[in-house]
């Protein structure tokens, strides 16, 4: 019989099934089922009245001998021009796309990632497809076949009942591919819990089962063969809440995410309306060990209608909760949406919108509830909320900042910034935080001293990123953020206070500028201090380069290197200056200089700094001590 030719889009498409280098070409079963799933919904809501749901199923069906698997629904079925119509041609709607990716230089796998390819993926594990089908209320049943890209024939047939099957005569093993394991009941039943699993109708699969025999001695089996079906059908998720146990919850997040232990919020809604969707989504207990390191990749799972679309989608969750896990499911969404053509999708953004919102609110409520919770899960994740809200160079600052914790030098434990402010002194004008390697180190800052002297709280803030999420978050409630060791501290002073400090600096300022050449570059300015009491000597900065910022930026492979402008400030009303005015006065330029050389190694050691020569510091101690 003379063959029919393929439309030449078909043809293209088709060539690329059969001489297939995808990987992943498991997915063709995931298509046809799904297509079989369609060919029965069509039925089911378009055709008459009176059909029930439990009358439908699909079936898969295999025989090793002929080396054929069978793909069966009683569905609507389609007729002879249908199957010429819809098995000749191309008609999907990415059509247009897809012929502007075959210029590409890797045409096939874009295109499979992206439109996938329906009904043809099934010439990327067979070298012939049979389709028998009889449409819903027609007498006549009709077969296509084809072995690829020459054409197809189209015979009368004979089948009993309406619907489809669809048998693929499985290629023979090549030392790259095994073929072989789609004749096998195992891979069949794991490739349908996989992407198959929540199809609404059984599908259905003859397998042998070993009993114990009926009246036999108790090592006598026997095989049978019993139907089974191979798909949960109703997700998890589609349930009521009301009707799930937390252990159930607590197996699905286990099994599918390999979850450790219990969630520790779990979030499971729906919506209707615009986009339509159900989410289930988990809050970890801890962080996965590669959380922080760039292999992590977020992602929920996305589902349409059921059917698994993608493992990781990592535009419905932005990067700062890229900790949670979970699906979603979405009946608005086509199966065959590609990933760059997901990240535009008007209908994913609203879901990721509305997920993210949730996942935010959890976290509000479970700080206003329970508070030793969010504690514990800041600890492991605050760091995550801290890199969102920096990356966004502010622009997450709403919606993140109400989220974070500092160490609080008053509650001498973690504290929100609300919390702050709302307990800041009536003189108070700025939120004050100093910044160090741990809160040992800083409490004990010279810088602070002061502060904690008046009566205000400082954040004690121990990450790299803090001193640079500080400047992306800026205020807070219109309070301005200063740091203990910034160039101002903002305090209130009086004139006269004002003017005894003036004067005692401009009575020193050539001692101090002495000191500063001294130090050969290493400081911007030896200064007179106003926030020092009982220390003599402290480091802090002029302008926006913090030290743990140049500490961090230079420890980063960057070409550019930065340099804080440093100041050192001397506590004028501590007897080591009288001793440093005293050497000054002498005219004694050497003892001058060992002073400072210590306070120098002084102020960066109190500061968590390492000095550059331990030797001299050492050799100036003995001078002293002698
Ligand atoms: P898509 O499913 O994306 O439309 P396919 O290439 O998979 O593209 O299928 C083309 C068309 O063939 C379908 O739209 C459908 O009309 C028809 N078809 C495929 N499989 C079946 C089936 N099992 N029963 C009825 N119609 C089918």
């Amino acid at each position: 019989m003379a063959k029919k030719q393929f439309k030449a889009e078909s043809k293209k498409l088709l060539d690329m099934m059969i001489n297939s280098v995808y990987t992943n070409k498991e997915i063709f079963l995931r298509e046809l089922i799904s297509n079989a799933s369609d060919a029965i919904d069509k039925l089911y809501y378009e055709g008459p009245e009176g059909l029930s749901r439990d009358d439908f199923y699909i079936a898969l069906e295999t025989d090793p001998e002929e080396r054929t698997l069978s793909v069966i629904d009683n569905g609507i079925g389609m007729s002879k021009e249908e199957l010429e119509e819809n098995l000749g041609t191309i008609a999907r709607s990415g059509s247009l796309d897809f012929k502007r990716s075959l210029d590409e230089e890797k045409p096939e796998v874009d295109i499979i990632g992206q439109f996938g390819v329906g009904f043809y993926s099934a010439f990327m594990v067979a070298d012939k497809v049979t389709v028998i089908s009889r449409k819903y209320g027609s007498e006549e049943c009709w077969q296509w076949e084809s072995t690829g890209a020459d054409g197809y024939t189209l015979l009368e047939s004979a089948m009993v009942g309406h619907g489809t099957r669809v048998i693929l005569h499985i290629k023979n093993n090549t030392k790259d591919d095994n073929y072989d394991e789609y004749l096998f009941d195992y891979k069949l039943r794991s490739l349908v819990k996989k992407y198959s699993d929540y199809i609404r109708y059984p599908i259905q699969m003859e397998v042998e089962k070993t009993r114990q025999k009926e009246g036999g001695e108790d090592n006598e089996f026997e095989t049978y063969t019993d139907v089974e079906t191979l798909n949960s059908m109703v997700p998890l998720w589609k349930k009521s809440k009301s009707e799930i146990t937390e252990d159930q919850y607590t197996q699905f997040y286990q099994e599918k995410f390999f979850g450790q232990g219990k969630p520790r919020r779990t979030i499971h809604y729906s919506v209707e309306g615009v986009s339509s969707f159900s989410a289930l989504l988990f809050i970890p207990e801890r962080p996965p060990f590669n959380y922080f390191s760039p292999d992590y990749e977020k992602g929920l799972q996305l589902y349409s209608s059921g059917v698994l679309i993608m493992d990781k989608c990592a535009d419905l969750i932005p990067d700062h909760f890229g900790f949670v896990r979970g699906i979603v499911d979405s009946q608005d969404l086509s199966l065959n949406i590609s990933r760059e053509m997901l990240q535009q999708d008007r209908q994913v953004r609203n879901i990721a919108k509305s997920i993210e919102k949730k996942v935010r609110n959890e976290l509000l409520s479970m700080l206003n509830t329970s508070r030793e919770e969010y504690e514990d899960f800041f600890k492991d994740f605050g760091l995550s909320l801290k890199f969102g809200l920096y990356n966004s160079f502010g622009q997450l600052k709403e919606e993140l900042q109400d989220l974070l914790l500092f160490y609080s030098s008053s509650e001498k434990k973690l504290v929100t910034l609300k919390e702050y402010v709302s307990r800041m002194k009536e003189d108070q004008k700025y939120i004050y935080y100093a910044t160090g390697s741990s809160v040992n180190q800083i409490e004990k800052l010279p810088q602070i001293e002061l502060l904690l002297d008046k009566g205000y709280e400082v954040l004690y803030m121990t990450d790299e990123v803090d001193d640079f999420l500080i400047r992306m978050i800026r205020t807070y409630q219109e309070k301005e953020f200063r740091s203990a060791s910034g160039e101002d501290l903002g305090l209130e002073e009086t004139e006269e206070e004002k003017e005894e400090f003036e004067k005692k600096a401009s009575e020193n300022k050539e001692m101090l500028a002495k000191m500063t050449e001294m130090l050969g570059g290493r400081v911007k300015e030896v200064r007179l201090s106003q926030r020092l009491k009982s220390n003599p000597v402290c480091m802090t900065v002029d302008g926006d380069v913090s030290i743990e910022m140049e500490k961090a930026i230079n420890s980063m492979p960057v070409q550019e290197k930065v340099k804080s402008q440093k100041v050192l400030e001397l506590n004028p009303d501590h007897p080591v200056f009288e001793a440093l005015t005293g050497a000054y006065s002498a005219g004694d330029e050497s003892k001058l200089r060992v002073y400072t050389a210590l306070l120098y190694d002084q102020a960066m050691l109190i500061g968590g700094l390492d000095i550059e020569d331990p030797v001299a510091f050492s050799n100036h101690i003995c001078e002293l001590m002698k």
